[in-house]
């Protein structure tokens, strides 16, 4: 599956946006369904029970503008 860019109707090349964590692990990024601000009881930001979905970003090789998709 091929996308355009919404800018500029140039080809996206696939890709994901890198998070670097503690002790710099590497991970991609992930969405997660609901509230940044609803913490856990020790006031952490929490996943647990929540919708998430790996998130895959494609860049437009013309013009660099990003779009990502949750699947
Ligand atoms: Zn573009």
């Amino acid at each position: 599956m091929s996308y355009e860019c919404a800018k500029c109707h140039s080809s996206m090349e696939e890709g994901f946006l890198l998070e670097k964590g503690h002790y710099n692990d590497l991970s991609s990024e992930v969405w997660v369904s609901g509230s940044p601000d609803e913490k856990s009881f020790l006031g952490r930001m929490t996943i647990k029970g929540k919708v998430t979905y790996n998130v895959r970003t494609f860049r437009c090789t013309n013009c660099g503008y990003l779009e990502s998709y949750a699947r």
